[in-house]
């Protein structure tokens, strides 16, 4: 077993992975920036370490800087968690060349996967469907507007090397086409270092559902799927699980499409396979893999009662998946969603700030992720998110009232968050009868206002 982990990584995330280490009984290090000081994981972890880095606020990014963090803490593996150097093959083969564990899967997995157009096609080489688009990515114009054409506007630009929901484009038609494709490109290079763009076409009112596998090199399963069809701007902010929208058979041949990747890749660790679902139509389509834990792995621990970030750590200590496909059942309805320092009342504005007053929710079927105390000051430099609430009932129904309920207890003083959002979506008939895909909430946000004093946006449209 690995006997010192460092997490090399911050947020709520950090906090998470060390809850883990520690119940495995796993001494933890923890890094942080210079200006990081105030995180939470550097009180609950055994050690914490100032990365000695050039890049200021970018440490987390500094290879090379993590790396002599573990050397001289005398750490055995790094967890990298979501972001940052979490899908960064250079990153992985450095750690692994220094003689440390990485927790994740090969080096050469990552590699793959993470090139999203190559990543469509070992999906298709197993006989998985993906989005009908490029073959591979796009370095010639005139062979991408032929590309367009046969498989018809609208059509989406995207990054090989993208994540996050950035580096993606949307083009009508054909004459767009051309001034996008050399955004998208410049973007991708800008934000990625990589200006490779492929296209896809456009899933009209397509659901995002996700399925959770876990695999030890010989042995694969999935933790069946997650919904995230609720996004702003291509990123999720409230996810479930299961998804409403799939059918028994339809989700026994998602989940299988899933397991049968992660036997190809002859993955390790904890993974995601992306798709989307015509739910019209009932056909799905592969987008892409994450080869990390993710942001809503919780919904899945709720309904499946697996710990996946233990199970990533026992894996990549050597140890076989603890768990079978027999063992995996879903019981009852998980919601999660994302409390980010941002103010939902104005274009979701970052709201960095201290926090003055806190009261985290808590109580039958609640779970709170997160990175918070009194004082705490969220800084301008990083993600938004500060934390997330997840809840647990028998039924979706229950799952809502109990998140409302959550939501109502909780109290962060100090700055904006996009919590009174959610006790309006939790409200809103479309969402309680699950009528929504992936463009439902912009639009959403298009008509409604969310106005902090009349929190029931029913009265007042
Ligand atoms: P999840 O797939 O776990 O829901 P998100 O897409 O919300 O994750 O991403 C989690 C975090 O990782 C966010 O902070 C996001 O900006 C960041 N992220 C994800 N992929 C990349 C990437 N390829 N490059 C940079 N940051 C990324
Ligand atoms: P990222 O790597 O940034 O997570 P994804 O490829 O997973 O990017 O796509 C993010 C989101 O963008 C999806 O959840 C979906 O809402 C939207 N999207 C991506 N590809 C398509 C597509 N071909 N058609 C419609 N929507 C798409
Ligand atoms: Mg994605």
């Amino acid at each position: 077993m690995i006997k010192k982990l460092l997490i090399a990584n911050r947020g709520e995330i950090a906090v998470r992975i060390n809850r883990a280490a520690q119940e495995l009984g796993i001494r933890t290090v923890q890094v942080h920036s210079s200006v990081d000081k105030g995180l939470l994981a550097l009180d609950l972890a055994d050690e914490a370490v100032e990365l000695e880095s050039s890049s200021g606020t970018k440490s987390y990014m500094d290879i090379n800087a993590i790396l002599a963090a573990a050397r001289t803490t005398g750490a055995d593996a790094i967890h990298p968690g979501y972001g940052f150097l979490s899908e960064n093959a250079n990153f992985a083969e450095a750690v692994e060349a220094s003689g440390i564990t990485f927790v994740g899967p090969a080096v050469s997995t990552i590699r793959t996967m993470g090139d999203k157009a190559t990543a469509r096609k070992v999906a298709k080489q197993v006989g998985i469907p993906v989005v009908p688009g490029s073959d591979g990515v796009v370095n010639d114009l005139g062979a991408a507007r032929q590309i367009a054409e046969e498989i018809e506007f609208p059509i989406m630009i995207k990054a090989t090397a993208g994540g996050g929901g950035r580096g993606i484009r949307v083009a009508q038609c054909l004459e767009d086409f051309g001034q996008l494709v050399a955004q998208a490109a410049t973007e991708a290079k800008a934000v990625f270092d990589d200006e490779g763009i492929y296209l896809e076409k456009v899933i009209e009112n397509a659901r995002h559902i996700e399925v959770q596998i876990l695999g030890d090199g010989h042995h694969f399963v999935h933790c069946f799927e997650r919904e995230c069809s609720l996004q702003r701007r291509r990123q999720k902010i409230w996810e479930e699980a299961p998804s409403i929208a799939v059918s028994v058979s339809k989700r026994k041949e998602i989940c299988a499409s899933a397991v049968k990747l992660a036997r190809k890749l002859k993955y390790r660790g904890a993974g995601t396979v992306e798709f989307l679902y015509d739910s019209k139509a009932g056909n799905y389509y592969f987008i892409e893999m994450n080869t990390r834990i993710q942001v809503e792995h919780p919904v899945t621990e709720f309904v499946v009662g697996v710990d996946l970030v233990a199970e990533m750590i026992r894996i990549a200590s050597g140890e076989d998946l603890s768990i079978k496909q027999s063992d995996v059942v879903v019981r009852g309805h998980s919601i999660e969603v994302r409390i980010n320092a941002e103010d939902p009342g104005n274009e979701f504005l970052p709201c960095p700030g201290t926090i003055l007053e806190l009261r985290i929710p808590d109580g039958p079927g609640v779970r709170c992720d997160h990175m918070l105390y009194p004082g705490y000051e969220v800084l301008p430099f990083y993600d938004s998110l500060l934390g997330k609430l997840i809840v647990w009932g028998q039924t979706r129904d229950h799952a809502l009232a109990r998140l409302k309920r959550a939501v109502s207890e909780t109290r962060i003083k100090g700055l904006k968050t996009t919590l009174p959002l959610f006790s309006i979506l939790a409200d809103d008939n479309d969402v309680r009868n699950c009528l929504f895909s992936t463009d439902w909430l912009e639009n959403w946000l298009e008509v409604n206002s969310i106005d902090e004093h009349k929190p029931n946006l029913d009265e007042t449209t």
